[in-house]
C-alpha cells in the first residue's frame, strides 16, 4: 500500500477512536444518571435497567471496535496493515473504506461468518 494510502486510512482510524471514546463517555454519563434517578416502584426499575443493559452492551461494541482500531493502527506501523489474515491477499481499498479495521479480505470473511453460523 502507498504511504499516502496509509496516511488516509491512519487518519480515519485516528478519528474513530476520537469519536468512540467521545460515545463511551457520554454513555457512561448517561449511565450515572440513571443510577440517581429516584426509582419509585418495580417497574419504573424494570424500565432503567433495561435501558442501561442496552448501554452496557453498546459500550461492550464499542470498546470492541476500540482494540479492533488500535490493532489495525499498530498494522500501519508494522507495515502489514491492508493484508488478509487468512489469505494474505491484499483487501481492496473499496472494503477499506467501508471498514478501515477489516483484518480479512470479503472472500475469506464470508468464509469465517459461515463458520461462525455453524457453531
Ligand atoms: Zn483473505
Amino acid at each position: 500500500m502507498r504511504e499516502s494510502d496509509l496516511k488516509y486510512f491512519s487518519e480515519i482510524l485516528k478519528t474513530r477512536v476520537l469519536q468512540i471514546k467521545k460515545n463511551i463517555e457520554s454513555s457512561a454519563k448517561d449511565y450515572d444518571e440513571i443510577n440517581s434517578y429516584e426509582i419509585r416502584d418495580e417497574g419504573d426499575y424494570a424500565l432503567v435497567s433495561a435501558d442501561s443493559l442496552i448501554d452496557v452492551s453498546i459500550t461492550k461494541q464499542q470498546k470492541k471496535e476500540l482494540e479492533e482500531i488500535d490493532y489495525a493502527l499498530s498494522k500501519i506501523k508494522d507495515g502489514t496493515y491492508g493484508t488478509c489474515e487468512m489469505c494474505e491477499e491484499l483487501i481492496g481499498m473499496q472494503r477499506l473504506k467501508v471498514k478501515p479495521h477489516a483484518k480479512y479480505c470479503i472472500v475469506c470473511r464470508e468464509i469465517i461468518e459461515k463458520q461462525q453460523k455453524k457453531g
